[in-house]
C-alpha cells in the first residue's frame, strides 16, 4: 500500500507495513556492554528484544529491570495490540509506551520519509509540563536513532513550534489538546497517517474538560484497529473512562497493575492536626527538623499558593511558585531550578503540580487538604518515585479535616493523625534583614506573579 496516499481516507499506513526490520547495531556499542543479571520474577529490558540503539539509551538512563507496568504492556504494545493501562504516576508508564513506539518506528521504517507535519506517533497529555516531560523522555530514549520529536503545548510561541515542524518530518508528536487543535485548524499538522496514538492520563483529561477536544483529535486520525494502534493510560478506571476507552480502542488488552493501595508504599503518610494560623510555623519547623531538601507544598488555590511562596521567599527560603498564573517558559525554568536544587521549595496548585515529574522529591506537604481525593493521590505521587522513598504530610485544620475520611476511602490507607509536638509550632525567627533574602528564584517575585493575567492560564479547569 502506498503510504503517501493524499486523499482524506484512512490510509492505514500501519496496515500496509512491510517486514519488521531486525538489525540495528550501533557502531561502537554492543549489548555486551550492558550486562544485567537475570533475576526471578523480574523482566530485564533484554527480554523484550529491543533494538540495540534503544538498549543503548536504556543503559545510559541506568534502567535495569522493567517496572510492572512496563513488563505487562511492552510485549502487548510490540505485538501491535491496543492497550488500556491503569497506572499510577511514578510507575514508569511513560517509558512503557515510549519504548513500544520507538521500537515500532525503527522496526517499520517508511519506504519514503513522511511529509512535514505528519507525525507517525501522537501522544496527547493533559498538561504542558507532562507533555514536555514525555517529549524529554522520548528524546532520551531515542538519542541513538534519527527520530525527530516535537512538542506542541499551549502558552509557548506558536511560530517557534511551527518552525520545528517545518525543519524536518516529525516522527513523534507530543501535545496538549488545545494547541494541537490550533495546529490542525491552521493545517500545520495532519494526523491522517498517525500509526500509534497515546492518550495519557485520560482521567485527568476527563476531569479537565478536554474530552471534546480529544474527540476532535481522534476524528482526525486513521480508524482504530488495523490502521491505528491506541494506547490509553489512566490512573483510575471509572465507568466514564472505560466507556471512552471502548469507543477509542479496538479489542484492547486491559492491563491493571494491581496495587492494594492507590498511594505508593514507598511514601510515609502522616497528618498533623493544627489550626490554620499554625500552619506556616509548622511548615518551617518541620522542614528544618526533617532536613527536607526538595519539597513540594500543595495549596488548593493559586492565591494561597502565591502568598505562601512570597512569604517563604521573604523569609529567606529558596521557594518558587508553580501555578497556572506562571507563564509556561518560567515554569520550565523553575522546574529546572528545582531539579538542580537551586530551589528548595516549590509551592504548587494541583493542575500545575501534576506536571512535576522530578526525581528525588523528599517531601510532599499538603498545606491544605485537596477537595478532590483523587488529587491527593496525584499529589503524593510526586514523591516516592521509581522506587525511592518519600514523605507526605498533611496539615489538617478546622477548615479541611473533614476531608480526611474521603481521602482514606480513596486511597485505602488509614492515615495517622497526630497533634504536632509543641516544638514544631514554635514561632519562626524572622530574617534580620528583610531587604536581603537569599537570591530570589526567577518565578517568585511578587511583581512577576501579579503581572500575569488569569486569562493566561489555559490549564484552568473549564467552569
Ligand atoms: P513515570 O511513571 O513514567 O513518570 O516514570 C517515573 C520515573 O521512573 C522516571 O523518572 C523514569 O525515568 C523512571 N523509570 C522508568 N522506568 C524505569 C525503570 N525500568 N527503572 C528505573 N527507573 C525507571
Amino acid at each position: 500500500m502506498d503510504n503517501k496516499t493524499t486523499t482524506k481516507t484512512s490510509t492505514g499506513r500501519r496496515a500496509g507495513r512491510s517486514q519488521r526490520k531486525s538489525s540495528h547495531a550501533p557502531a561502537n556499542w554492543s549489548l555486551e556492554d550492558f550486562q544485567v543479571p537475570a533475576v526471578e520474577d523480574k523482566l530485564r529490558f533484554h527480554d523484550f528484544h529491543l533494538p540495540d540503539v534503544v538498549m543503548h539509551a536504556i543503559a545510559d538512563l541506568g534502567f535495569e529491570y522493567a517496572s510492572p507496568i512496563q513488563a505487562a504492556t511492552i510485549p502487548a504494545a510490540l505485538a501491535g495490540k491496543d492497550i488500556i493501562g491503569k497506572a499510577q504516576t511514578g510507575t514508569g508508564k511513560t517509558a512503557a509506551f515510549l519504548l513500544g513506539i520507538i521500537t515500532d518506528l525503527i522496526d517499520y521504517p517508511l519506504p519514503e520519509r513522511n511529509r512535514l507535519g505528519e507525525p507517525r506517533a501522537l501522544i496527547v497529555a493533559p498538561t504542558r509540563e507532562l507533555a514536555l516531560q514525555i517529549a524529554s523522555d522520548a528524546v532520551d530514549l531515542s538519542k541513538y536513532t534519527d527520530l525527530h520529536i516535537v512538542s506542541l503545548v499551549g502558552g509557548m510561541d506558536y511560530d517557534k513550534q511551527r518552525q520545528q515542524l517545518k525543519q524536518q518530518p516529525v516522527d513523534i508528536l507530543v501535545v496538549t489538546p488545545g494547541r494541537l487543535i490550533d495546529f490542525i485548524n491552521r493545517k500545520d499538522v495532519d494526523l491522517w497517517n498517525v500509526e500509534v496514538l497515546v492518550l495519557d492520563e485520560a482521567d485527568r483529561m476527563l476531569s479537565m474538560g478536554f474530552i471534546p477536544d480529544v474527540r476532535t483529535i481522534i476524528r482526525n486520525t486513521p480508524r482504530k484497529g488495523s490502521d491505528r494502534q491506541t494506547l490509553l493510560y489512566s490512573a483510575t478506571f471509572t465507568d466514564d473512562i472505560l466507556n471512552l476507552a471502548a469507543q477509542w480502542t479496538f479489542e484492547a488488552v486491559k492491563i491493571e497493575i494491581e496495587s492494594e493501595r492507590k498511594t505508593t508504599d514507598n511514601v510515609a503518610q502522616q497528618v498533623y492536626l493544627v489550626s490554620s494560623s499554625e500552619k506556616y510555623n509548622l511548615l518551617r519547623n518541620y522542614m528544618d527538623k526533617d532536613h527536607a531538601e526538595k519539597v513540594i507544598v500543595f495549596c488548593n488555590r493559586r492565591d494561597q499558593a502565591r502568598k505562601l511562596a512570597e512569604r517563604l521567599t521573604r523569609d529567606g527560603i529558596k521557594a518558587a511558585l508553580m501555578s497556572g498564573e506562571i507563564p509556561q517558559q518560567k515554569r520550565v525554568r523553575t522546574l529546572e531550578d528545582f531539579r538542580s536544587g537551586r530551589i528548595q521549595v516549590l509551592v504548587a496548585t494541583d493542575v500545575a503540580g501534576r506536571g512535576i515529574h522530578i526525581e528525588g522529591v523528599t517531601h510532599v506537604i499538603n498545606y491544605q487538604l485537596p477537595e478532590d481525593a483523587d488529587d491527593y493521590v496525584h499529589r503524593i505521587g510526586r514523591t516516592g518515585r521509581a522506587g525511592a522513598t518519600g514523605t507526605s504530610i498533611c496539615f489538617a485544620c478546622e477548615d479541611d479535616s473533614f476531608l480526611i475520611p474521603e481521602i482514606e476511602a480513596e486511597t485505602g490507607v488509614k492515615l495517622d493523625c497526630i497533634h504536632p509536638d509543641p516544638a514544631l509550632l514554635k514561632p519562626i525567627q524572622q530574617v534580620a534583614d528583610k531587604s536581603a533574602p537569599e537570591p530570589v528564584p526567577a518565578d517568585t517575585s511578587s511583581e512577576q506573579v501579579s503581572e500575569v493575567s488569569e486569562q493566561n492560564d489555559s490549564e484552568q479547569r473549564p467552569a
